[in-house]
């Protein structure tokens, strides 16, 4: 009789804790000093060769979702640029060192991309530094929960908005006048954009225009032969639930609220990023993609 395979596992046993210990941080938040540290793959991903020659920015790739996408890419053969905030630098240096360590280039890019130029600069300076520019993942957000939408300040607004929605649609219109024919743009919506929560009003409104813009300029870049996709995360552990993106007392069960009822660790949502990179999805665009522990009907 063939032996079971010893590296399957029930998929709702990862969550590895009973419940994540209450702590906060200051937005953006450092990874290296949650507790526990969130898992981007650094012991677990492996790659074999899918982005090899390739050449990918990948905006919040200091930490959780985007640090994981950093790391597959690079394993997958891709040269990567990410770009962060300064108080990011010793998750960005951490992650440069882990991959300079495998052989792996990989280009820090610091810079506020909230404002209009440095996110339409850091563009053209990725492009420049890895020798050309053929997947960009606009991956970089905030989340802020509030007790009710009445406390949602104007200032909050536009500063939610301008981080996840103007930036990515100030780089998409940089970087689609430079990519070649079979580039990739990836947007990062969320769970949001299946169920919408409570306490996450502007966030969840925020969620759905990322998935109509990329929708909509999938269309308009299929002329340049650019695909266009976009992932909706799950809860995962990473830095942006821990610094203001849920309340305090809603940590502890983070990710209940799925079939597997737990929160991924973001290593677990990479690879999706890998496949809308890969040739192996040229038939693909205008896609939206759930990674969020089963969500339908939940
Ligand atoms: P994270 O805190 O690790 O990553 C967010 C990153 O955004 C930060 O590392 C930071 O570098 C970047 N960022 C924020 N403001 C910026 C600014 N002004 N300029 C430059 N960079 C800025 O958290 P994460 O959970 O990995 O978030 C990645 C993406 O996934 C976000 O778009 C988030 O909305 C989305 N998402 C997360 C979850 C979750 O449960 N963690 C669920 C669904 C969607
Ligand atoms: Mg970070």
């Amino acid at each position: 009789m063939e032996k079971a395979n010893s590296n399957l596992k029930d998929p709702r046993d990862k969550r590895g804790l009973e419940e994540f210990p209450i702590q906060m941080q200051d937005a953006p938040g450092v990874q290296a000093e949650m507790n526990p540290v969130p898992d981007s793959g650094e012991k677990t991903y492996g790659g074999c060769g899918r982005l090899k020659g390739r050449k990918a920015l990948i905006t919040g790739g200091d930490s959780g979702i985007g640090r994981a996408i950093a790391i597959a890419y690079a394993r997958e053969g891709a040269k990567v640029a990410i770009n962060y905030l300064p108080e990011e630098q010793k998750d960005a240096e951490s992650l440069a060192g882990l991959l300079t360590k495998e052989g792996n280039e990989i280009i820090l890019l610091e810079g506020d991309i909230s404002q209009e130029d440095i996110a339409r600069k850091t563009v053209h300076e990725a492009a420049k530094r890895l020798g050309g520019l053929d997947i960009l993942v606009l991956n970089a957000g905030v989340q802020k929960a509030h007790k009710s939408f009445t406390e949602v300040s104007t200032e909050l607004l536009l500063h939610t908005f301008t981080v996840n929605v103007f930036s990515p649609f100030w780089m998409a219109q940089e970087a689609s006048q430079i990519m070649p024919k079979g580039s990739s743009i990836i947007f990062t919506s969320s769970s949001e954009y299946y169920k919408p929560a409570v306490k996450l009003t502007e966030y969840a409104a925020l969620k759905f225009a990322v998935v109509g813009l990329s929708r909509a300029l999938a269309k308009e870049l299929i002329e340049k032969g650019i695909r266009v996709n976009t992932v909706c995360p799950g809860s995962a552990w990473t830095p942006l639930e821990i610094s203001g993106g849920l309340m305090k007392e809603d940590i502890p069960d983070h990710g209940s609220v799925n079939l597997m009822q737990r929160a991924a660790q973001p290593y677990e949502i990479a690879g999706i990023y890998v496949f809308l990179a890969s040739e192996e999805a040229s038939f693909v665009t205008c896609e939206t993609y759930g990674v969020c522990g089963g969500m339908e009907g939940v």
